[in-house]
């Protein structure tokens, strides 16, 4: 049995993410703890994020163990706190981009980092066994109110090249999506001598605005108002806000990948990262120009906190994921979508390019992306089918499913950790290239399907 998914506990609010849940968590959360340590827990703005908040704050403080409440605030403020105050842990209440009526809970280290799974195991096993220790009245746990807000914005003014980015006074679109940024990236941005046109900038668990996924799709508003305000840049984050997107002066969405290029790129050509770390899924177009310019790619299974992991244990300095998740390690080892979009100006305004010069100087790939149905009993089994259908077509990497490296292309196929599903993924200069690749494994998977 296990709780944590790869981005915590997640739920549909007072279904099965509801207050007894939330408060048997809480007391798992804080029986792994030793008696006696300080936690620092924050929420985004849903719905039912006062209704969790309360109820693993109550279970927490039960094992006597203190809760710091740094308030509503993006997940990597948090994580920020949880370093620079010396705390024990930290919990998140978010369900990050997920639909409004979603909530989730999230326990990350001492350091800030995403916990590894031999802890979450921990947790789990308490929640399971219902194993809690419950304290004398004396030794109850207090509740003290935190500011994260502040903190964690002068951490990434301190972080960046405040001074070059205040002289170009950009004017920055930036949407919110009523999340938890609200607290955080109008205030930043104000503060780097950024003019601030704000959509969605009130906190609101309905999410009036869009949907919090930073997709095309939700960002149609942004778009159009850097085109109207002749802006330089738009700036979105998902739900919690340690993703970040651009879109640039001239209303062009730029999708993750394009973005961690370009900062990849720029991280390696300044001296301040040599190895940059990304999962396999990741475009060529990243290893390009990171090996352009002198570096080194490191490659990793798919997920953020397996990215930060690597980075930690090997030194690198700058990792990411196509989906705007950005990690600059001198700052925190966290995925931080305000710390990126402040990275971002100081690229522009150092390099004295605009962002889409910027983006036309990294090389073009087309991505194929597709999925077919495997039963998870299946998934183990089909990929060592898989592996000798594809053995001598091309360079074969296993960090993560089955990345075949084919003429001028790859493909990836890779089981997905949550549903009864084979990802395939495909990449090329020519998109026909790409959805060929792609289209011949999802029929390879369904193959084998069939016939085991
Ligand atoms: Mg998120």
């Amino acid at each position: 049995m296990r709780l944590f998914g790869t981005n915590g506990v997640r739920g549909i609010s007072n279904d099965d993410m509801d207050s007894d849940f939330a408060l048997r968590l809480g007391k798992a959360i804080g029986t792994w703890l030793e008696k006696g340590s300080q936690v620092a827990l924050a929420r985004d703005p849903r719905t039912s994020g006062d209704m969790l908040a309360g109820a693993v704050i109550s279970g927490i403080l039960s094992t006597g163990v203190d809760v710091v409440d740094v308030g509503m605030v993006p997940t990597p403020a948090m994580q920020y706190y949880v370093k620079k105050k010396g705390m024990d842990a930290g919990v998140m209440i978010t369900a990050s981009h997920n639909p409004p009526q979603f909530n989730g809970i999230k326990v990350v280290a001492s350091d800030g980092t995403e916990l590894p799974r031999s802890e979450e195991e921990k947790i789990e096993g308490h929640y399971f066994q219902q194993d809690f220790r419950k304290v004398r009245w004396e030794d109850v746990g207090r509740l003290r109110q935190g500011e994260s807000a502040e903190l964690y914005v002068e951490g990434i003014i301190s972080a960046v090249d405040a001074d070059a980015i205040r002289k170009r006074s950009f004017t920055v679109v930036l949407d919110c999506a009523n999340g938890a940024s609200t607290s955080t990236s109008p205030m930043l941005l104000k503060r780097l001598g950024c003019r601030v046109i704000s959509l969605n900038a009130q906190p609101d668990g309905l999410f009036p605005g869009h949907d919090s996924e930073p997709s095309p799709e939700n960002l149609r508003a942004l778009v159009d108002a850097v085109k109207n305000t002749g802006a330089d840049i738009g700036i979105a984050h998902d739900g919690d806000a340690d993703r970040v997107v651009f879109v640039d002066g001239k209303g062009n969405y730029l999708y993750g990948d394009r973005s961690l290029a370009i900062m990849a790129k720029y991280m390696v050509e300044s001296g301040k990262a040599s190895v940059v770390v990304t999962p396999v899924s990741s475009s060529t177009a990243v290893e390009d120009v990171v090996k352009a310019a002198g570096g080194e790619v490191v490659y990793t299974r798919v997920g953020a906190p397996i990215v930060a992991r690597k980075m930690i244990d090997i030194g690198s300095m700058f990792g990411g994921e196509e989906n705007g998740g950005l990690i600059f390690g001198e700052h925190q080892f966290c995925r931080d979508g305000a710390m990126g979009a402040a990275k971002m100006l100081e690229v522009i305004a150092r390099t004295g390019k605009s962002l889409s010069e910027l983006e036309s100087e990294i090389p073009r790939y087309a991505l194929y992306k597709t999925k077919t149905k495997c039963p998870n009993e299946l998934k183990e089994k089909a990929l060592e089918e898989l592996a000798k259908m594809y053995a001598g077509k091309g360079r074969i990497d296993r960090t993560d499913g089955l990345k075949v490296y084919i003429e001028d292309g790859w493909v990836l196929i890779r089981p997905s950790g949550t549903e009864p599903i084979y990802r395939i993924f495909a990449e090329s200069k020519d998109i026909e290239k790409a959805r060929e690749l792609a289209e011949t494994g999802k029929r390879n998977i369904e193959k084998i399907v069939e016939r085991v």
